[in-house]
């Protein structure tokens, strides 16, 4: 089926034409071991992200890219640019991304991907003893192919594209060294979500508190009346934090505590809490709460006193992209022209594009046809990865 737009050309909504080229780069990029690690501090935290790198930034040259408009930055970020069609120079700069790296959880090593026919649909999955990559090289393929059909159909106009390809989104240790300076995207797009259709615009508002305990110590002996025991502080703030508040006990919009880390002894103590909630105001009462906690601790050890110190993680991207409208709606617009039935879900959890939001980059998060990340059963449905490829296109005519 091919349905003509005008003056942009003709963008073929039959997905199969994007599926094969899809599925081979895919397949190349799977091979390369990109799993980050969580013990290292240099980003990227391991070599083989570098490895992908430097392969994609020969691909783009190869596909016709100007030597000058492909770059690889000391922190192993490939920016490849794609000027404009003859007449949309005026365009916005919209950039999509991707990350390189696989989750630092599961072994990335020796993927093995099986190719088969499951329901009159193509999936890849692995032997069951590593992850598959489709998170995130599903999305990195899905750039590739859009890019590489983009400069093989000149009848396509489009504005100036950035395609960026980033390190260590699994450890958070990537986007502190984003190369902002050198992103001229108004806006972007993260190719790095599962199902046909899923679209993401909000995440979590994230906060990290550490509570220290420090305790009144005698010899035990003569404890009586007068011991405050900072490790049983911290053990009797913990029991504070309420249990149907926490991950285990809430999906859906429901926001959380979660004890992180406890450690301690007779004179100090200290405790790690994770608050999450879509709701920035409802997050700030959970911070607040635990300052009441602390009171109420310090009321049943004499003696002994708690500290609470909340530092904001990452907030949710909803409000900025709301700001922009149209970043979300040409997006919907897209799917929509394409007769693909969006479901948008909040994030339970952060993303690059929530931390590039921030940074004054509106980016929302786009379906790459992965299931089951971070896990040895993830698989990919292909389909899904070449309708993600055709959304892309869409999207990008639509922002010319
Ligand atoms: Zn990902």
């Amino acid at each position: 089926m091919n349905e003509e737009h005008g003056e942009g050309g003709t963008i073929p909504l039959d997905e199969t034409v994007f599926a094969k080229a899809a599925l081979s780069r895919f397949l190349r990029y799977v091979t390369i071991d990109t799993q980050s690690d969580h013990g290292k501090e240099a980003t990227p935290t391991t070599e083989g992200q570098w490895e992908l790198a430097k392969l994609l930034a020969e691909e783009c040259r190869s596909l016709g890219l100007a030597e000058t408009d492909v770059e690889l930055t000391d922190h192993c970020y490939v920016i490849a640019r794609l000027p404009a069609s003859a007449g949309n120079e005026r365009s916005p700069v919209i950039g999509f991304l991707a990350h390189l790296d696989t989750s630092a959880d599961v072994s990335g090593k020796n993927v093995k991907p099986i190719v088969e026919e499951s329901g009159g649909t193509t999936v890849v999955r692995t032997d069951g003893t590593t992850l598959l990559g489709a998170d995130d090289k599903a999305g990195i393929a899905v750039i590739m192919t859009a890019a590489e059909y983009l400069l093989a159909h000149g009848e396509i106009k489009h504005g100036p594209l950035e395609f960026i390809f980033s390190p260590d989104e699994e450890t958070g240790k990537g986007l502190p060294c984003f190369p902002l300076e050198k992103i001229r995207a108004q806006a972007c797009y993260t190719l790095d979500g599962g199902a046909r259709g899923e679209v993401e615009t909000e995440c979590f508002n994230a906060w990290k508190a550490e509570v220290r305990f420090k305790g009144r110590v005698i010899h035990l002996g003569q404890a009586r009346g007068e011991l405050a025991n900072a490790a049983l502080m911290a053990a009797s703030f913990a029991a504070m934090l309420p249990r149907a508040e926490s991950p285990e006990a809430s999906d859906g919009r429901y926001g959380y505590y979660c004890l992180a880390g406890i450690k301690g002894d007779l004179e100090t103590a200290e405790l790690a809490v994770l608050i999450r909630d879509f709701d920035a105001a409802r997050g700030r009462e959970r911070a607040a709460a635990l300052d009441c906690f602390a009171r109420a601790v310090e009321a049943q050890f004499p003696g002994g006193t708690v500290s609470v110190e909340s530092k904001v993680q990452y907030t949710n991207m909803k409000d900025k992209i709301d700001e922009q409208p149209c970043v979300r709606g040409k997006l919907l617009q897209a799917a929509d022209n394409l007769g693909i039935t969006v479901m948008e879900k909040p994030i339970r959890g952060g993303t690059d594009g929530s931390r590039l939001t921030e940074l004054g980059i509106p980016t929302p998060n786009i379906f790459a046809g992965g299931r089951n990340f971070h896990s040895v059963s993830e698989w990919l449905s292909v389909s899904d990865m070449a309708a993600s490829c055709a959304l892309m296109l869409e999207l990008i005519r639509l922002w010319a």
